[in-house]
């Protein structure tokens, strides 16, 4: 079911509950400000979900109430976590859903890394 992102922030959430080590993940980084973990349903070969550990719904709580120094590690992981996996050469895409028309699923930011094969056009 796609969340309301407007929704105050809900720390019963699959993410929330893997950054307190209650669920398991398939770890690619880590450091003061972000994890990022393998999705669990990928959509493509490579399929990285990278997300902040401070407390956002979304997208827009997180351009409105983050620190400058989590937003910045958080752009600055995604291009880690490409570069160290390889992605760079042969290509990638980033993307973050927001909300119910997105179908974001997770009430918990999170920005995807999909990659490892010939991604076609953005879906409208
Ligand atoms: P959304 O539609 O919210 O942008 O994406 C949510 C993503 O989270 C989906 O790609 C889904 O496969 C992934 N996901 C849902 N539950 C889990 C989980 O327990 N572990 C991991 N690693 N990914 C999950």
């Amino acid at each position: 079911m796609p969340i309301d992102a407007t929704l105050p922030y809900d720390d019963s959430n699959i993410f929330a509950r893997i950054l307190r080590g209650e669920l398991p993940c398939r770890k690619v980084y880590e450091d003061e400000h972000v994890l990022a973990f393998h999705d669990i349903n990928p959509q493509a070969p490579v399929h990285i979900l990278v997300i902040p550990k401070g407390a956002y719904v979304s997208w827009d709580d997180f351009s409105e109430r983050g620190s400058d120094e989590e937003i910045a590690a958080l752009i600055r992981a995604v291009g880690k976590i490409a570069r160290d996996q390889g992605l760079v050469a042969p290509g990638y895409r980033v993307l973050a859903n927001v909300g119910l028309d997105s179908h974001q699923e997770i009430a918990h930011l999170h920005i995807h890394i999909f990659a490892g094969r010939p991604l076609g056009p953005m879906l409208a």
